[in-house]
């Protein structure tokens, strides 16, 4: 069997003992006779199935006993429109706060702007997305106030929150869920689709605190209300049912390495190498101001000046790297360069293998 050594911002690698585990469970799940995907999700079979996917993400995020956990469909995209019709679309004239701290920031905030009324109330946009900029206390009369925890595209994180006081702060955390310690319940709503670090796509995970569900104007389409799903224990139509049980496994997988506090370390541990390696290499440089550095995706640039030789040798870097079993490493087609999207699921010796390839590269 031949595995590379992943470094996809999304979908992007699991865990090796989960897919093959559920290799091994593929035709006959539990002595069931049968494969998850074949099963009707509202059969005494399944149920077990997406209760222990609920409880072990709760276990694992120490979400309070007051939120909701839903498992949906279309992915973080679909929030960007759920949050306001949920939470700012009635006749209140109140707003949403944003801060634009990057692509996916920027199409939360014009998604909402269709529903309610947007107010951008911080932008790192001056300095191309490389820093996180600092955020005011929310307004009182706010509807929520919303953040991009993790930037995956320009590899930025948040490293505090904002004041909001009553105000829901709601944050999409899809490229950073269970990557480090958070406390949920500071939130009103956190999101995340699962393709980045939780499991395959097909399933988005949100957490919602309790006295936000049930504010949706009546005209509001039943797929896109979250009491709809709240009130069906996320089954008022046929879920993700297969992602559910794959996102299950993870979170096994990720209790037994010891759970949240053991992965940060060790992603902290993953991470740190990276940009060392980075802050010394004279070819490589990563364009993130220090202190806002994700731990999850870490783009770099090549040091050449000239602009067409700079992305000759980066294609060039990024084709021997994926012939050396290193993949994916191209960066997002609206930023260029190239990042390493190093999730849970990758091993610090995939971290060590690129180093080393770099090194290699650097020194041809
Ligand atoms: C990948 C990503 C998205 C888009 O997610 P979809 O599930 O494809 O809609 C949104 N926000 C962030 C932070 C992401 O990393």
């Amino acid at each position: 069997m031949k595995r590379v050594y992943n470094f996809s911002p999304g979908p992007s690698a699991l865990p090796l003992p989960v897919l093959e585990k559920a290799a091994a469970e593929m035709c006959d799940a539990h002595g069931s006779g049968q494969s998850v995907m074949e099963m009707s999700h509202r059969s005494k079979d399944y149920k077990p199935i997406i209760e222990k996917t609920e409880s072990l993400l709760r276990e694992l995020m120490g979400i309070p006993a007051n939120y909701k956990v839903l498992f949906l469909q279309g992915g973080a995209s679909l929030q960007f429109a759920m949050v306001p019709l949920n939470l700012a679309a009635g006749d209140s004239g109140k707003k949403a706060a944003f801060i634009d701290t990057g692509v996916w920031a920027d199409k939360a905030a014009k998604e909402a702007a269709k529903f309610t009324g947007v107010d951008v109330r911080a932008s790192s946009k001056d300095r191309a997305y490389t820093y996180i900029p600092a955020a005011p206390a929310a307004k009182p009369d706010d509807a929520y106030y919303h953040i991009t925890l993790n930037n995956t595209i320009v590899g930025t994180k948040w490293v505090g929150l904002p004041e909001t006081g009553n105000v829901p702060l709601v944050s999409d955390i899809s490229s950073c869920i269970l990557s480090e310690p958070l406390n949920v319940s500071k939130f009103g709503i956190l999101y995340a689709g699962a393709q980045k670090n939780l499991g395959p796509a097909g399933v988005t995970v949100v957490i919602i605190r309790e006295d936000l569900i049930g504010h949706a104007p009546a005209k509001t389409p039943i797929m896109l209300r979250y009491d709809t799903h709240v009130e069906e224990g996320s089954m008022y139509n046929t879920p993700p049912c297969y992602s559910i049980y794959m996102v299950g496994l993870v979170l096994e997988w990720l209790k037994n390495l010891g759970g949240v506090p053991a992965i940060a370390k060790l992603n902290q541990e993953k991470a740190g190498l990276f940009y060392q390696y980075l802050d010394n290499s004279k070819l490589f440089y990563s364009p993130v101001e220090k202190p806002f550095r994700s731990l999850m995706n870490i783009p770099f640039i090549a040091r050449v000046e000239d602009a067409e030789k700079r992305t000759e040798l980066e294609n060039r870097f990024v084709k021997e790297a994926a012939a050396a079993g290193l993949i994916n490493l191209a960066g997002h087609r609206l930023v260029g360069g190239m990042r390493a999207s190093i999730y849970n699921a990758m091993p610090i010796e995939g971290v060590q293998a690129l180093i080393q390839f770099m090194e290699q590269f650097e020194n041809k």
